[in-house]
């Protein structure tokens, strides 16, 4: 669950952003004033922060500045009509966006979608893992080939998990065997094999095979 923190000294919009956001599913944490939020920010790991501009104690954009110093973090900024010179200022504090109030709690939410885009484009929003056809549902231990849904032991599916993370790199037989099985396992490095040709047969398809032999060294996830 994604982490935000929402500085806003009005407590109804305050209340109102939380609420939505909660119900899709952030986990929210709120603030009243700049420097309980500066300390929140800092101490916190937050996955986005939400900055009102006029605060009390200290203001969104020195609050943007000071957290930029030590935290790369997304920051979008509440701004209030008009206050070109403040989305300016904003900006060169370091925030990524900013949107400016009375704003649609959609559009927000957007922004939110945008920046998590940006940021990890290869993970998409829903925290899925792809490869062509193929899907993992990590959150659920569900895995997808050609819309289907697979039916994988824990074992094989760990292992699929692990190719999946790793795709065009060589998995090195040493690498699977730890990650899988675990570093005091008695297990021949052959075992591996078997259960790549388990994964195989389960993942058949006209399209080039996913799983492709290093010969001598391992085995690579093909996108
Ligand atoms: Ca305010």
């Amino acid at each position: 669950m994604k982490r935000i923190l929402l500085v806003e000294d009005e407590k109804s919009i305050a209340r109102f952003l939380e609420l939505e956001l909660r119900h899709e599913q952030f986990e929210v944490k709120v603030c009243y004033d700049g420097r309980e939020g500066l300390n929140a920010a800092l101490e916190g790991h937050f996955d986005c922060l939400l900055l009102d501009v006029m605060l009390p104690g200290l203001n969104g954009i020195e609050l943007c500045r000071r957290i930029r110093r030590e935290s790369d973090v997304p920051i979008i900024l509440l701004t209030a009509r008009d206050a070109v010179m403040d989305r300016v200022a904003g900006l060169d504090a370091g925030a990524d966006d900013y949107i400016v109030k009375p704003f649609a709690i959609e559009e927000l939410l957007a922004r939110i979608r945008t920046i998590f885009r940006r940021i990890h484009p290869a993970v998409q929003s829903d925290d899925k893992l792809t490869v062509r056809k193929l899907i993992i549902d990590p959150t659920a231990y569900e895995v997808y080939f050609e819309g289907k849904k697979l039916e994988l032991t824990r074992t094989e599916y760990d292992l699929l998990k692990l190719l999946v993370e790793h795709k065009n790199k060589v998995c090195t037989r040493e690498l699977i065997l730890e990650s899988v099985w675990g570093y005091d396992t008695e297990v021949e490095t052959n075992v591996v094999d078997v259960y790549i040709r388990h994964l195989r047969a389960k993942l058949m398809t006209e399209e080039p095979p996913y799983i492709e032999t290093v010969r001598g060294v391992g085995y690579v996830m093909r996108e």
